[in-house]
């Protein structure tokens, strides 16, 4: 095998999260090569996309930026997980938690409980109180242990989407990276297949060895000039349009996303230092474009308020190869699942740390292979979301009675309803990677999937519930309360 130079020129098209994360980690890895990003101010960024997962910690630790730079300047707040509320008429809200170390310390029980209750043992199975960062969010602790915590805990953020994309902007204009605030008019794409050059609003161009297309849903390049074909999810992910609707931040500010059920969607809550972003992720076929955004008022009890809302289209699906001739694409422009578990960001930054590694030993496919079942494998886990439910309603029906089932979402959905292992099949299947046992277990039994409680037999505990609530509480002891926690990151050094 031969190892490629890295490319010596690369032009990104797009300034969205997606062109300036790759901007940071491509002048990281490739230090001599020439970066330039090109954006229109006009058409701007989507500006949505305010929750992360804990890969986005790993994305600054990586750039050597700190909590303490770029929390403040993006009004950003920890998050623990995502509370789930109403997805299941007849049981309570459950809390899927970001995995950390001491979860090892828990989930040996929670996994018995939820065995044996499947197996008819009428036993405590419930989620929520198997595990730390669900104490932290009910708690409105950080999830930032004092130094003393011998346990790392997952975490991630919420953060302004315009704010966040500039602190990466900055960051990587002190690394060299070359911005050009223009519109790019036409993709000429030469006789060899690959891109040769970008045309520029002004007349003039931009050449490159690699393009990236990162140009949001407008997919520029990639599904543009070089008709990459779009598989779409549209089959098992029914919502297709979102609205969104800032609100004054609350007076506490709580350490997850809240995700409510509503008739056609879900509305997402999520806590900043200056505001509360909402939204309502909904299916057209369903819902009209009015009747949700009175939805997402009622909910929100701002039906006489005069807040404008925001109307976006979203494009669910992938790409069928994110990387194709000498571009690569990425983020809305390579595919999007919808953000119920706010995963777009953390493919995004996979993608770049996946190609970097790709581009040096000329692995197109086997690259393209991983990224594509990477979509997939995050995609069943949302899709299980909505399949799973327990909700009236024509859009939740319709939902529940969805076939077009992935065969792995049906194999670790028949593991689970027959009592079997569950991690088993996960493993077998090499799935962990992109949901791991636990996962997919708290969503099962958040939605209180078991037999009927009219039909389990009484049955000694199989876990010790008195302890794990005993160590779980003593470690909540080393976790500060979350409304002091941004002024405690400005003071960190
Ligand atoms: C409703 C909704 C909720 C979301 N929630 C989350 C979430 O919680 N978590 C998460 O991780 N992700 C979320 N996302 C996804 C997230 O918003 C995006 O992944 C992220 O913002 C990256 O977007 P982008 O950079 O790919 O595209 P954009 O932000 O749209 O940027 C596209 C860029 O391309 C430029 N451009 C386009 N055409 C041209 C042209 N011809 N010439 C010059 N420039 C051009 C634009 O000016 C812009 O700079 C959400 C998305 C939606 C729709």
């Amino acid at each position: 095998m031969t190892t490629q130079p890295p490319p010596a020129s690369i032009a990104i098209l797009g300034g969205g999260t997606a062109g300036w994360m790759a901007a940071c980690l491509m002048a990281r890895a490739w230090p001599s090569t020439r970066i330039t990003v090109i954006e229109s101010p006009e058409i701007g960024i989507v500006g949505v996309g305010e929750g992360s997962t804990p890969q986005l910690k790993a994305l600054f630790d990586t750039l050597g930026i700190a909590e303490a730079d770029w929390m403040p300047a993006a009004d950003a707040t920890y998050k623990a997980g995502i509370a789930f509320h109403g997805w299941a008429d007849d049981t309570p809200s459950y809390f899927h938690p970001f995995a950390g170390q001491i979860d090892l310390h828990t989930q040996g029980a929670f996994f018995a409980s939820t065995r044996a209750r499947r197996l008819g043992a009428d036993v405590g199975a419930h989620p929520d109180r198997f595990f730390l960062n669900a104490r932290l969010a009910a708690a409105g602790r950080a999830p930032l242990a004092a130094a003393n915590f011998p346990f790392r805990i997952g975490y991630g953020y919420h953060f302004d989407a315009h704010k966040v994309g500039a602190v990466l902007r900055d960051h990587a204009l002190t690394r060299g990276v070359g911005h050009l605030p223009r519109r790019v008019t036409e993709v000429v794409v030469g006789d060899d297949g690959n891109v040769a050059r970008l045309m520029l609003d002004a007349g003039d161009a931009v050449t490159a060895e690699l393009f990236v297309d990162a140009s949001g849903f407008r997919s520029v390049i990639a599904q543009g000039a070089l008709c990459v074909p779009f598989r779409s999810f549209a089959n098992n992910l029914f919502a297709d349009r979102a609205v969104v609707l800032p609100t004054p931040r609350g007076e506490t500010l709580p350490v997850q996303t809240k995700a409510t059920a509503l008739s056609a969607g879900w509305a997402w809550d999520i806590p900043l230092t200056t505001r509360t972003g909402n939204g309502y992720v909904y299916s057209s076929r369903h819902l009209s474009a009015d009747a949700a955004e009175t939805e997402l008022r009622a909910h929100l009890r701002l039906l006489d308020a005069d807040v404008a809302a925001r109307h976006l289209t979203m494009k669910v699906g992938r790409v069928e190869t994110s990387w194709t001739a000498n571009c690569l694409a990425i983020g809305l422009a390579q595919g999007f699942i919808e953000p119920l578990e706010a995963t777009a960001l953390h493919i995004v930054q996979a993608t770049i740390e996946d190609f970097i590694a790709a581009q040096s030993k000329g692995e197109r496919d086997t690259f393209n292979a991983a990224i594509a079942r990477r979509y997939e494998g995050i995609r069943d886990y949302i899709v299980a979301h909505y399949r799973l439910n327990r909700r009236r309603g024509a859009f939740w029906l319709e939902n529940a009675a969805n076939g077009d089932l992935s065969d792995d979402l049906k194999a670790i959905m028949t593991a689970w309803f027959t009592g079997r292992d569950v991690a088993e099949v996960i493993a077998a299947r090499d799935l962990a990677g992109y949901y791991a046992p636990m996962s997919w277990e708290v969503l099962f039994a958040g939605y209180g999937h078991f037999p009927d409680a009219a039909r389990l037999r009484s049955s000694p505990p199989v876990a010790d519930l008195g302890a794990v609530d005993v160590f779980l509480d003593g470690c909540l002891l080393n976790f500060p309360d979350h409304q002091a926690a941004p002024d405690r990151t400005r003071r960190m050094p």
